[in-house]
């Protein structure tokens, strides 16, 4: 599949069955898998061989579809996970312990940006977050002796910032860190993170990627390109013995290409268990299959949406990465050209009051505290997922009182339009 389009990667990535064998990816729905003796086991237990004898750790189901996702985005090995939290959470956990110290992008996911603020300070890991739009010294001038990697998004949810990744990639490098890049909402179709330097990608496979609102899910997958072993000390977990696995280095024995993950899956999967079911990995290869042609359908219909919002005299303001008027409109030419994402968020004239009329009146569009599914939807962060956040803490994830995002799904955005000035007519 490696000199195919990204298009044929959809729906035919990860998976190529032999002489009679099931055409649809098969769901292994087995907890254990037989051996004929203990040292073949054995050898497994030892990562000496390759092969599942757990579910928790590996399934065959799962690992299909992690394929097919390490080909849409380029990289060199992937794995999934129970949700977007439980990838963002092992990606950074991997290479973070106790008394570490991570620098992060503030426009992020508001769930990221508690266990970033909370869990993990909670654990003995301190996060410094920056603005996407402060200059390169601020940046650096974050960064600590004890410093593991660089965090952001592609486009930040909800403030669809867009981030300037080859620039946050090489201020990464220049102290010896991985970029951790969120690519949930353009997905590989629309950017390529590794393309522009970034080292590792997560996803909520939740978003897009299934893209019916039917299976929480979550993927990892490293580029391979970080070179580990130029900073032995500082990623020790990587380049000197696990003695939880009989003394095995991961970058010794699986090479840069393998080592990240396959440390996240044997000794993080192992602890943790965030494992996804072989089911949802099912439903999430569907949702792959159609990938690339609903992102061009959700762009499209996310662009008219916009475009009608600016007009409408109604709308305060309007936010969407693809639009001229976008602040970053050149980021979004540069890494985006094709299309961005189908979420758009804007303030509704008369503030938090007239944004929850607003949404209440519309037909085709529900309420709901998901995005990137096929059907449109609209929440209000302010009183739902960011909740948590003081008032300062919004403004700094980029998050206004009175916005509202809304989701633009795959409908004909006629009717979108017209559900949209149905409701507007009536605050
Ligand atoms: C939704 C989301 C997450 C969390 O994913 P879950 O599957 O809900 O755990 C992380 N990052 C981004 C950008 C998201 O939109």
């Amino acid at each position: 599949m490696s000199n195919t389009k990204i298009n044929t990667k959809c729906v035919q990535g990860g998976y190529t069955p032999g002489n009679g064998e099931p055409r649809q990816v098969p769901i292994i729905q087995s907890t254990t898998f037989k051996y004929e003796t203990g040292a073949a086991m054995a050898k497994l237990f030892d990562l000496e061989a390759s092969g599942y004898f757990y579910s928790r750790l590996q399934n065959p189901t799962c690992d299909t579809v992690a394929a097919k996702i390490c080909e849409l985005e380029g990289g060199t090995a992937a794995m999934l996970t129970s949700s977007g939290m439980a990838a963002n959470f092992l990606a950074v956990f991997n290479i973070c312990s106790c008394g570490d110290h991570i620098v992060s992008s503030a426009a992020i996911y508001g769930g990221t940006f508690n266990l970033f603020s909370v869990t993990l300070k909670r654990m003995g890991i301190e996060v410094t977050f920056v603005s996407p739009d402060a200059s390169d010294e601020e940046i650096s001038a974050a960064f600590k002796e004890n410093t593991k990697c660089l965090f952001g998004e592609t486009i930040a949810n909800p403030a669809l910032n867009v981030l300037d990744i080859e620039r946050f990639a090489k201020i990464a490098h220049a102290h010896g860190v991985p970029l951790i890049i969120d690519n949930t909402f353009p997905t590989p179709i629309n950017c390529r993170p590794f393309e522009w330097g970034a080292d590792i990608v997560t996803h909520a496979t939740t978003k897009y990627m299934d893209g019916h609102g039917a299976a929480v899910g979550g993927a990892i997958v490293d580029s391979g390109k970080f070179d580990w072993t130029k900073y032995p000390e500082k990623f020790s977990g990587l380049c000197t013995p696990d003695a939880s696995y009989h003394g095995v280095t991961y970058t010794e024995r699986f090479g840069l290409e393998g080592a990240y993950i396959t440390k996240a899956t044997a000794q993080l999967m192992r602890d943790l268990g965030v494992t996804p079911a072989p089911m949802s990995a099912f439903i999430l290869n569907l949702g792959l299959e159609s990938l690339h042609v609903r992102m061009k359908r959700h762009c499209e219909n996310a662009l008219k949406v916009a475009e009608y919002l600016e007009s409408s005299d109604k709308i305060t303001w309007v936010n969407y990465p693809a639009l001229k008027s976008s602040k970053d409109y050149e980021l979004t030419q540069k890494y985006m050209p094709g299309g961005t994402c189908g979420v758009i968020s804007f303030g509704v004239k008369g503030g938090r009051e007239a944004a929850a009329k607003f949404m209440e009146l519309l037909k085709l569009i529900a309420i709901e505290t998901h995005v990137a599914d096929a059907r449109s939807c609209c929440l209000h962060p302010a009183t739902a997922t960011h909740r948590q956040l003081s008032d300062d803490e919004l403004i700094a994830c980029g998050v206004s009182p009175d916005l509202v995002r809304l989701s633009v799904g795959i409908e004909d955005a006629d009717d979108l339009i017209a559900d949209i000035e149905q409701a507007l007519a009536q605050i």
